[in-house]
């Protein structure tokens, strides 16, 4: 798998590219991760990516012409082209299930007050990471590149995977580690016992509980007209 980014602030990603867990995923093939200045498609001695937007008001638009021939530069027939914005459609485990099936993932970061609205066109679809606005499109993308590339077989363990928060719509049970008991606030004997039967039993029983106190609205008890 291959996740692009387009973005006009690449020296965010510096960081992130050299994590442990794509720093492998790329050494060992499975995963290439290549982050694109926008600004080198800018025409003119300015190369400028911006402009004011039409009809007035604040801030400054990202143009669309350097998007798209940057886009036009790093696509392929399957390549899959995502646009972050608060307007698109909420991110969720399951679509970072859905893009980890994608041969090439293009990620596009808008900047600034936002887009010009033609570069939605060229998208296969808008994705937001949640309700509130971030200056850049950046975290993100590096948001959507994570949770997506730790599920490219081989880049972990598919049992890790399989146990976590979301994977069976519940939360992941309590885990614990050393020193079995800290202040007076100790391991449930159970993760003790050695009984691996009744440890699953329990593991199971309080990713329930766990769901139905922090987040019952996954098990479907809290109705979006509560919320709202
Ligand atoms: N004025 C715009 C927000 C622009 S924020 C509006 O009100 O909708 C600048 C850029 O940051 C956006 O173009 C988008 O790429 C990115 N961004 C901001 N918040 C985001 C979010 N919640 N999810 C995904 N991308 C986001």
């Amino acid at each position: 798998m291959k996740i692009t980014v387009l973005t006009i602030c690449p020296e965010q990603f510096g960081d992130f590219a050299r994590t442990p867990l794509i720093a492998r995923a790329q050494a060992s093939g499975l995963l290439a991760f290549e982050v694109v200045d926008i600004r080198d498609f800018a025409p003119g001695s300015f190369r400028a990516v911006d402009d004011s937007p039409y009809g007035g008001g604040a801030g400054m638009v990202l143009r669309v012409e350097p998007v798209v021939r940057a886009l036009e530069a790093v696509r392929t027939p399957s390549t899959r082209v995502i646009v972050l914005a608060p307007s698109g459609t909420p991110y969720t485990q399951k679509k970072a299930h859905e893009l980890a099936k994608a041969e090439h993932l293009v990620l596009i970061c808008g900047h600034f007050e936002g887009m010009d609205a033609r570069i939605w066109d060229y998208a296969d679809e808008l994705v937001s990471i949640g309700d509130y606005v971030l200056t850049g499109g950046e975290l993100a993308a590096m948001v959507i590149a994570d949770s997506v590339m730790r599920l490219v077989p081989g880049s972990m363990k598919a049992e890790s995977v399989r146990e976590e928060s979301f994977e069976q719509g519940l939360l992941e049970y309590p885990q614990y580690t050393r020193p079995a008991d800290f202040c007076g606030k100790k391991v449930p004997d159970v993760l003790l016992s050695g009984d691996h039967g009744a440890i699953r039993a329990w593991r199971q029983q309080e990713a329930l509980r766990l769901t139905r106190e922090r987040r019952p609205d996954l098990l479907g008890e809290t109705g979006a007209e509560e919320e709202s």
